[in-house]
Formats: structure tokens, C-alpha cells, sequence
């Protein structure tokens, strides 16, 4: 005979019902209330890069994660870094604001302020990456993710950007992150040695000839894995006219997050495969994703990020 934990398992959807209470006849109404309250801890982690809310957040910092909570998003990707401040809130406030909302801090994203990276101004980078993330560091948070793409007209640009990416994962170690970084499509142009501009981005799912490299691929070449991970904005590489999936296949040890987005609300434009990529996403055991939105002209950004987050509480392929 089944245990009454092994009962639970097997009829989680019919518990909160009367079947069990029926069945038993002892069972009290809080122990009928105890599967669905297991359902909700084992429910899905979805998070969401707070970019997405625009200054809407910002008119009530405190109220808006409460908001975010309830929708169903369990953590949260910061954005908007300035001098130990995420817009005009400190960082330790933001912090206890998310606490008190439930939310965990897992990511953040920051760009140093220079585009063009030289041997003279790279220690101004890494004096800036050395702050951004003790500042991380203090409040927690796992991942410092670069999500702006620098200068990168040539083969030996990329290879230099590399060379920064992996000594800002070095400074990023030792204070206890991960260093990252998030794509557009811009990486999915085409450099040369020498070249003077990137060039075009190919056409759909074409590969390089010889001595031409993806932007992407040579930033994944030219740093140290075990430095540097990619989080992957699916919808930027699909506009970049590659596909996400087939990297995740190619790069499994390198892309380690996501950026869940579409064209605005996802599942509607019906352009991305939510499905292979979520697959693909647990074949690879990638845990954290955000969820991103750029301007919603459908709604307030928060009814736009609501229906990001309904989409993926209703999807039978997100677990
Ligand atoms: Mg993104």
C-alpha cells in the first residue's frame, strides 16, 4: 500500500480537492491544504532582468518587487548600476526592499564606461570592475554580467576584448562572482584580421568561411572558461540570424544563463521555439534565466511582464 507521501506525489492535482478527505475520512482540512502549499515550493524559478520595468520600477521601488513577487518571478536580474546605487536607491536598500518582497538577487548587469578597449585605459576597467563588484559582492548577488558590446571591428579587437573579459573574471572571482557576458546581435557580425569594421551579419544559420569569425565565436575562443560564461539573450542571436540552440549544443560548458525574450510579450510574435529552447536549456542543466522586455507598446511594462511571466507559468515545457 502506498504511503501517504507517495498518495500526494501521485495525486498532486486532485488533493486540494475533497478526494482525500473523502477517501480517509480523518484527514483535517490543514493536512488537505499541505500538498498544494509542497506544489508552490517545487513551483518554477523564473527571474527577470529588471531593465524590463523601465522607470516604471522606479516610481516605487519597494511596491513594484512586491508586484513582480506576485506575478510568479522568484528572482531578478538588477540593471541600472551607478556608484554603489541601483537608480536612487543603495544597493543594501534595494536589497532589503527585495528581501522584503521575496525576490533574490541572483544577477546584475553593468558596462564599464569606456566601448573602446586599449592597453592605456585598461586599468581604468579594471579599477571600475574591482568596485562593481565589491559592491556586488556586499548584497550577495552570484552573477556580474557585462551586457554592452564593446569595439570589436577586427580579429585582434575580439581577441583583446577577450583578453579584458577574462582579467575582469579574474577580479569577479575573487570577490566571489561569476563574470559573464550578454549578447545582442551586434556579436553576430563578421570580423577579419585587420579589419576596419565588422562585417555584415551572415545569412540565416550560414557559417564563416575560412579566416572570417563570428564576433561571438571569438569571444568564446579568446577567453578562459573558467573565467568568463556567456548568458545567452535567445532573441538577440535569433535576430542575429543564428540559432540559440545549436550554440547551447555547441557551447554547453560556456553558455550558463539565458535571456528569455522575444519580440515583446513572449510566445506571442510565434518567431522563437520556447520549447527547444527550454529543452535544450535542461539538457544543458542551466538553472537561472531572466525573463526581458524591452518597451511594451501593449500596456504598462508591468501588464507586459505580467504576461511574460503567465506565459511561462502556463507552458508544459517549463518545469
Ligand atoms: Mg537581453
Amino acid at each position: 500500500m502506498k504511503n501517504r507521501r507517495e498518495f500526494l506525489k501521485t495525486t498532486s492535482l486532485l488533493a486540494a480537492g475533497g478526494l482525500l478527505a473523502g477517501k480517509s475520512g480523518i484527514v483535517s482540512a490543514a493536512e488537505v491544504a499541505a500538498p498544494s502549499m509542497v506544489q508552490k515550493k517545487v513551483s518554477k524559478v523564473i527571474g527577470l532582468q529588471i531593465y524590463s520595468l523601465g522607470r516604471e520600477l522606479h516610481e516605487d521601488v519597494a511596491g513594484g518587487l512586491k508586484k513582480v513577487a506576485k506575478m510568479g518571478y522568484s528572482t531578478i536580474e538588477l540593471a541600472g548600476y551607478n556608484d554603489g546605487k541601483i537608480g536612487n536607491v543603495s544597493m543594501a536598500d534595494f536589497k532589503k526592499m527585495s528581501d522584503d518582497a521575496g525576490l533574490k538577487i541572483t544577477s546584475t548587469h553593468v558596462n564599464p564606461s569606456v566601448r573602446e578597449y586599449t592597453k592605456a585605459n585598461k586599468q581604468q576597467i579594471m579599477d571600475f570592475w574591482k568596485k562593481a563588484a565589491d559592491d556586488h559582492a556586499k548584497i550577495g548577488v552570484k552573477y556580474l554580467i557585462q551586457p554592452g558590446q564593446p569595439a570589436t571591428r577586427s580579429t585582434e579587437e575580439v581577441a583583446y576584448v577577450g583578453e579584458i573579459f577574462t582579467e575582469a573574471g579574474k577580479i569577479a572571482k575573487a570577490a566571489g562572482l561569476s563574470f559573464g557576458y550578454h549578447n545582442h546581435d551586434g556579436e553576430f557580425a563578421r570580423v577579419i584580421p585587420g579589419g576596419k569594421e565588422a562585417m555584415e551579419r551572415l545569412p540565416w544559420g550560414q557559417k564563416p568561411p575560412e579566416g572570417i569569425e563570428i564576433i561571438y565565436d571569438g569571444m568564446l575562443r579568446h577567453t578562459d572558461p573558467s573565467l568568463v560564461f556567456f548568458e545567452m539573450d535567445v532573441y538577440w542571436t535569433v535576430m542575429g540570424r543564428q540559432d540559440p540552440v545549436e550554440y547551447m549544443q555547441k557551447y554547453a560548458d560556456r553558455i550558463r544563463v539565458l535571456h528569455i525574450k522575444d519580440r515583446a510579450v513572449l510566445g506571442q510574435s510565434g518567431m522563437m521555439n520556447f520549447e527547444m529552447i527550454f529543452k535544450q536549456a535542461y539538457a544543458n542543466r542551466i538553472s537561472d534565466y531572466f525573463v526581458e522586455l524591452e518597451k511594451y507598446s501593449g500596456g504598462t511594462q508591468f501588464e507586459g511582464v505580467k504576461g511574460c511571466a503567465d506565459y511561462l507559468l502556463k507552458a508544459k515545457f517549463v518545469k
